[in-house]
């Protein structure tokens, strides 16, 4: 059975959302929007940065969030900047056509049915 620790939560994903979000909004910034592109972005800064696991609650995930913010901020900024020229340069959907996944629960979920081991 394929688990998700739900009881933990990597507050980098939160700051990176953010901030990729913000630059995206960007006018100057000329790059596909799609949801596809958007978590190629996120996942390139995700994995040069820190993960930052603290336990799935509210008051938790905001105190770390802000900490995050300040001590990773301008890390975060040029990660996320660094995967949206090498991401514009080459996004993933052009060269491949890839079926983008939703719903990662219902895909685990007929993943699993097929009793294939990961
Ligand atoms: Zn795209």
């Amino acid at each position: 059975m394929i688990r998700r620790m739900s009881e933990a939560y990597n507050v980098m994903e939160m700051l990176v959302y953010e901030i990729t979000e913000e630059i995206l909004k960007m006018p100057n910034i000329n790059i596909c929007k799609c949801k596809e592109c958007k978590t190629d972005i996120m996942l390139y800064a995700l994995n040069k940065l820190p993960a930052k696991y603290v336990r799935t609650a509210k008051g938790r995930i905001y105190s770390e969030l802000e900490t995050l913010k300040r001590q990773y901020k301008v890390d975060v900024l040029r990660y996320v900047m660094e995967a949206v020229e090498v991401i514009s340069r080459n996004p993933s959907h052009k060269s491949e056509d890839e079926e983008f996944i939703d719903d990662l629960d219902k895909f685990l979920e007929a993943f699993e049915g097929t009793g294939k081991i990961l």
